[in-house]
């Protein structure tokens, strides 16, 4: 869906009062944003200069699995406005085939945090994530999955299968090609050179 000119939406804030036993609903706050320009899908590209700046961050990480020679994947894990984990992949160096990028960032934020339950977190990866992360993210009850490249040995989010059109009791939403051609260079460059030797 492309939607062109200027969008205005509302967002409401609700929140039980906390006085009275009553503890009916009021509202808290109301916003009003005027976004413009082209939206591909507003749903998804709606904080798209916000999503490329952590994308940047997680390919950062994606940089440090490189250097380390690893398969350069990276995430961050992001909650109001801060990044409260960081993951590169670190599968070789640990000997662990569960030390992806995500499982990492997602461990590092829920430590950061002081509890396993990150909802209200957005999970950047530069990669697609994998079955094994999608159920992370579920266990971890985050809010909102961003990737770059798709992955289509792995990929969990529509490349092998996917894990949205299960019935979770945790529902998130998935945004997916946020700086996809960095993130895929940077796995061609690293396959090509070992390849290459
Ligand atoms: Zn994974």
């Amino acid at each position: 869906m492309t939607v062109k000119g200027f969008i205005v939406y509302f967002k409401l804030y609700y929140a039980c009062s906390s006085t009275g036993k009553s503890g009916g609903l009021r509202i808290r706050r109301l916003e009003v944003r005027i976004l413009s320009g082209v939206l591909v899908d507003e749903k998804i590209y709606m904080n798209k200069a916000e999503d490329e700046k952590w994308m940047r961050e997680a390919l950062k990480e994606a940089e440090n699995s490189f250097s380390n020679e690893e398969v350069p994947v990276g995430a961050v894990v992001v909650k109001n406005g801060a990044i409260i984990g960081r993951g590169a992949n670190r599968k070789e160096t640990l000997k662990d085939p569960t030390a992806h990028a995500e499982i990492i960032a997602i461990t590092a934020a829920a430590n950061s945090i002081g509890d396993w339950r990150l909802d209200g977190s957005v999970l950047y990866s530069t990669l697609e994530p994998c079955l094994m992360c999608a159920g992370a993210v579920v266990q971890a009850r985050i809010s909102r999955v961003v990737y770059g490249a798709s992955d289509e040995k792995f990929g969990a989010f529509g490349s092998v299968i996917d894990v949205r059109n299960k019935d979770w009791n945790w529902k998130f939403e998935v945004a997916s090609g946020i700086l996809k051609e960095e993130s895929a260079n940077l796995l061609r460059k690293f396959f090509k050179k070992r390849r290459d030797g």
